[in-house]
Order: structure tokens, then sequence, then C-alpha cells
């Protein structure tokens, strides 16, 4: 793509965010409406070829209005900067735009309620990788029932909002704060996810294939997602 066309897409994709978040300024699809300070939409580059998406806001982006800025979202900045990434280059979300009382997980209704929204915000985006943070975001996205233990650290391929994007899971940095066992594997998936971009970006179509098959990840979950081709490479799909 020339630059010139780069920037008109990115303009175009700026816009078009712009546009969605400001159409949900007052959204009241669900109950979360009733206790946020604001809705927080998400944050960082329209046209980023990698999109986080947690869980829901917290106390401190229900205040602020963006998304992972209390202590989970430092240690998110901390493990980008070790891939050579800030926040700027990427975009981050959440499954719910809204903050659940307390903290509390987001209910099935919720999430089946913003759903739309993250699916208009990737259609916008078109990431190339999306890293799924923690299970709600994993199971929403990578459309699997499988534990955060089974699938991180592990790459699936799926056709979401009409984009051809590689799911990519890892646990919610929520989960590494009080145990360092967990900031290990965080990094360790880090730095997978930073090869995966590297060479997914040089060779989209069929550079990364499975290592792992459906059948040995147990996972039955295969409608949306294309068979295998290609050689074997060293980061495993499932
Ligand atoms: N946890 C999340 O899942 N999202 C945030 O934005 C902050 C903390």
């Amino acid at each position: 793509m020339s630059e010139e066309r780069k920037v008109n897409v990115g303009i175009g994709a700026a816009e078009a965010l712009r546009a969605l978040e400001q159409s949900l300024r007052e959204c009241s699809r669900c109950g979360l409406c009733r206790g946020r300070t604001q809705v927080v939409f998400g944050v960082g580059s329209p046209t980023a070829d990698l999109m986080f998406v947690g869980e829901g806001p917290g106390f401190h982006e229900d205040r602020q209005g963006e998304p992972f800025v209390g202590q989970a979202g430092k240690l998110l900045t901390e493990l980008l900067g070790g891939i050579g990434l800030a926040r700027g280059d990427v975009y981050i979300t959440n499954v719910v735009k809204c903050r659940p009382p307390e903290n509390r997980d987001p209910a099935p209704d919720e999430i089946e309620a913003c759903r739309p929204h993250l699916m208009e915000q990737i259609a916008i985006i078109r990431p190339r990788v999306i890293c799924t943070l923690g299970r709600f975001a994993t199971r929403l996205l990578a459309d699997t029932e499988l534990s955060m233990t089974a699938v991180h650290g592990r790459a699936k391929e799926r056709c979401l909002a009409q984009v051809d994007t590689l799911v990519f899971p890892v646990f919610h940095p929520a989960a590494a704060l009080y145990t360092p066992a967990n900031r290990h594997v965080l990094e360790e998936d880090f730095a997978k996810l930073g090869h995966l971009l590297a060479r997914g970006l040089d060779a989209p179509d069929g550079a990364m294939r499975a290592e792992v098959s459906p059948a040995q990840a147990g996972d039955t979950s295969r409608e949306q997602s294309r068979p295998p081709s290609g050689p074997a490479e060293q980061l495993p799909l499932w």
C-alpha cells in the first residue's frame, strides 16, 4: 500500500472510530450504564496491526475513560515495552465498555449487548492479531470453552467482523500482579506475540500453521477456522 493510501486509510479509520465512540456516549443497551462514570471505548492506533481486548473497565478506567490505566494496565504497558511496542502502536479495548459494579465479572447479557461495538471496532481497525487478555475475551473471540491454561500462547485463525485475524490468548495481566509465576508466563507469551507479529506481517497467508491439531487441543469449535496448509512452524495454532 502506498504511503498516501495508508494515510487516507488511517484518517478514515480514526474518523470512523470517533463517530462510533460518539454514538456510544449515551449507550443504554445493558444495565452497566447505570453505574458507570463514562463509557470506556478504547485507545490507540486506529490502524493497529495488534489489538488487545481485556474484560471490562475497573475503577481507574471508569474515572479516566481509558482502558488499562490501573495496576494491570501498568503491567500491560511494561509487557508491550518488552517487545519494543508502546501503547500508541497498538489498540486497547475491552469486551464490555462500562465498569461492572465492584469489578464483578461481566454477565452474559452484558457481553452480548456490547459485542456489536467490539465487532465494529475490529471491522474498522482490521487488526492482524488480536491478543485476548483473560478468559472473557478469549471465550468470545476465540469461540472456545477451553481453559486459559490450555490455550494461552497459541494463535487461532478467526474471521471476525469479516476480518481474517489471529486470536492470541494470554493470561489477564491482573493474574500476574500477585503471582510472579504468572508474570513469567505472560512474558514468555508476549515474546511469542512479538515473533508472531514479525513473522505474520512478513508472510500473512500460510506462514503460521498448525503444530497442534484441533483434535489434539480438544477443541470442537472450528466452524470459522480455515483448514491448515503450508509448513508447520514453531508457533502453534490451535
Ligand atoms: N482490566 C480489564 O480487563 N480492562 C481494563 O481496562 C482494566 C483492567
